[in-house]
């Protein structure tokens, strides 16, 4: 009886881990892309842990981790399947320590490809345990990425199309100087 008893709590828990999934990445800051991986992600998982990672020897991102994370709940809003959290560290530890057994990563492009095989693998190799599933880019978000948009605000050029309102916003504030251009991209 006892016996049975463990198995079933460990089945259950196994099932929990499989319907949630986390989501890391720099979010430097979130992007349409992004927003589309994790709408499509959701239909796939009960559960995703957007998961802002920073290195605390690197000061090289435009917006702070709390910046990050606070403009990631105001795109998502307080939808309860969506957890936003940050690390710095070894991925598998946290995908662990947070009862998930998933990350959960967009692609672009073959170059995209290289790089995220070579993560996936050496996630893998490090906890077994741990798989990667990845999702294709919606391809209107084929071109969108945290640092072109960056670059095209610096330079005043309008972003609207590439991020969510309320980023547009925030970064036309780190960039006040720069007049938006309306010509198109
Ligand atoms: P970026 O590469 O834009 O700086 P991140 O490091 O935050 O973004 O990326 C986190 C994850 O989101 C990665 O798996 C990346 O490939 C994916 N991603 C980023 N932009 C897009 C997009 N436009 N379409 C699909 N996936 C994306």
């Amino acid at each position: 009886m006892e016996i049975r008893y463990c198995l079933s709590l460990d089945q259950t828990e196994g099932n929990d881990m499989k319907k949630s999934a986390v989501y890391p990445g720099s979010f430097d800051p979130i992007t349409n892309g992004h927003v589309d991986i994790i709408n499509r992600g959701l239909s796939i998982f009960e559960k995703i842990i957007v998961l802002v990672g920073y290195n605390p020897n690197k000061l090289s991102t435009l917006f702070s981790v709390e910046e990050r994370m606070a403009m990631i709940r105001d795109v998502v809003g307080d939808d309860p399947r969506i957890k936003i959290d940050s690390f710095s560290g070894l991925l598998v530890d946290y995908v662990k320590r947070s009862n998930t057994c998933c990350i959960l990563r967009g692609l672009r492009a073959m170059s995209d490809f290289e790089y995220e095989f070579q993560l996936a693998l050496i996630n893998r190799k490090l906890r077994k345990s741990v798989e990667s599933v990845f999702l294709m880019t919606g391809s209107r978000w084929f071109y969108c990425n945290s640092s072109i948009v960056k670059e095209a605000a610096a330079l005043g050029e309008s972003i609207d199309d590439f991020v969510p309102s309320v980023v547009s916003k925030r970064l036309k504030e780190k960039f006040p100087d720069m007049k938006i251009n309306n010509s198109e991209i």
